[in-house]
């Protein structure tokens, strides 16, 4: 069984349709409870925001014998090169996921763009062998067609539709559950 792992619900956006609106109640799990999934998707909200928790749960996932993929779901890298554990987050997970969200702010825009750029620059000249990494990219930004013509070497490159409803369904085999990292203290 693979856990998707809400590990903050902080979020510095603000997305309508936010698929954490419509959650209801998820399970919280204890440590020991993640030890036991095959996969794991560290999530939130926004995970980067408490990158430093997350890095000291990877090891502590990692010392205590998890050998399952710990995976990243991210649309927040601001602080690449700029914070260690950023950096640290992403070298250490099997793959990122990142999602470059829709803004109608023009500056916000152009802002995630930036840091699309410097995250694939940082991607690039890692050593991502056995990584698998994928980038989806809101369709009122841009088209598939669009996507495909960029010089960008991730696994997958993705046009998603955004739906405001709700509607978020899990892969199969796959299940949602809270592990507060914040409320660990
Ligand atoms: S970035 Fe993700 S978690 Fe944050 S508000 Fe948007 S959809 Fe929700």
């Amino acid at each position: 069984m693979k856990a998707r792992v809400i590990v903050t619900k902080r979020c510095n956006r603000k997305c309508p349709g936010c698929c954490n609106n419509y959650l209801g109640l998820v399970d919280k799990v204890s440590f020991e409870d993640l030890m036991k999934y095959d996969e794991i998707s560290i999530t939130g909200g926004e995970p980067m925001l408490i990158s430093e928790r997350v890095v000291e749960l990877i090891h502590r996932l990692r010392f205590n014998g998890y050998q399952g993929k710990i995976w990243l779901y991210t649309a927040n890298v601001h602080r690449l090169k700029r914070y260690w554990a950023v950096e640290m987050v992403i070298d250490e997970v099997d793959g990122v996921t990142f999602t470059l969200h829709h803004s109608n702010k023009e500056d916000k825009l152009k802002s995630d763009l930036y840091d699309l750029r410097r995250l694939d620059q940082y991607l690039a000249e890692s050593d991502r062998t056995r990584k698998h990494d994928r980038l989806y990219i809101d369709s009122r930004i841009v088209n598939q067609e669009y996507i495909d013509s960029l010089n960008y070497k991730w696994d997958v490159m993705k046009s998603l539709e955004w739906k405001e409803n709700g509607d978020c369904p899990l892969p199969e085999g796959e299940e949602i559950v809270v592990y507060d990292l914040e409320a660990e203290g």
